[in-house]
């Protein structure tokens, strides 16, 4: 059980939530780009050269799975934020170490629970 988020923490963690938040979406427009269908015409892009494009976007799928659940805790963490309860463990109650919002701002969870 860690002490209560000072203002000045909170603050920052706050502005951390921000920055954190307008690099994904930004990065998630690159994504957006690579998950455009596949060229499917058979002259211009050789089989073998087909599997591996396919093979990216299955790389890039998993990309955008992992971005979305970032993006979900981040809007959740911000929400946390307005309504009082950031820095409040989601799973047993208790104070989430400073040290732990500073590495996963978006963290729901203590150490214990996450
Ligand atoms: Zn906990």
């Amino acid at each position: 059980m860690g002490s209560p988020l000072s203002a000045e923490q909170l603050a920052d963690l706050r502005g951390e939530l921000d920055r954190q938040l307008g690099k994904l979406e930004r990065s998630m427009r690159v994504t957006d780009e690579a998950l455009r269908p596949v060229e499917l015409d058979q002259t211009a892009v050789g089989r073998l050269s087909r599997i591996d494009s396919l093979q990216n976007q299955g790389l890039t799928r998993n990309l955008r799975v992992r971005e979305q659940v970032k993006l979900a805790q981040l809007i959740e963490a911000r929400e946390r934020v307005e309504v009082g309860s950031y820095g409040v463990c989601t799973g047993c109650g208790s104070q989430i170490p400073f040290e732990r919002l500073f590495v996963f701002p978006e963290a729901p969870e203590c150490g214990s629970c996450g």
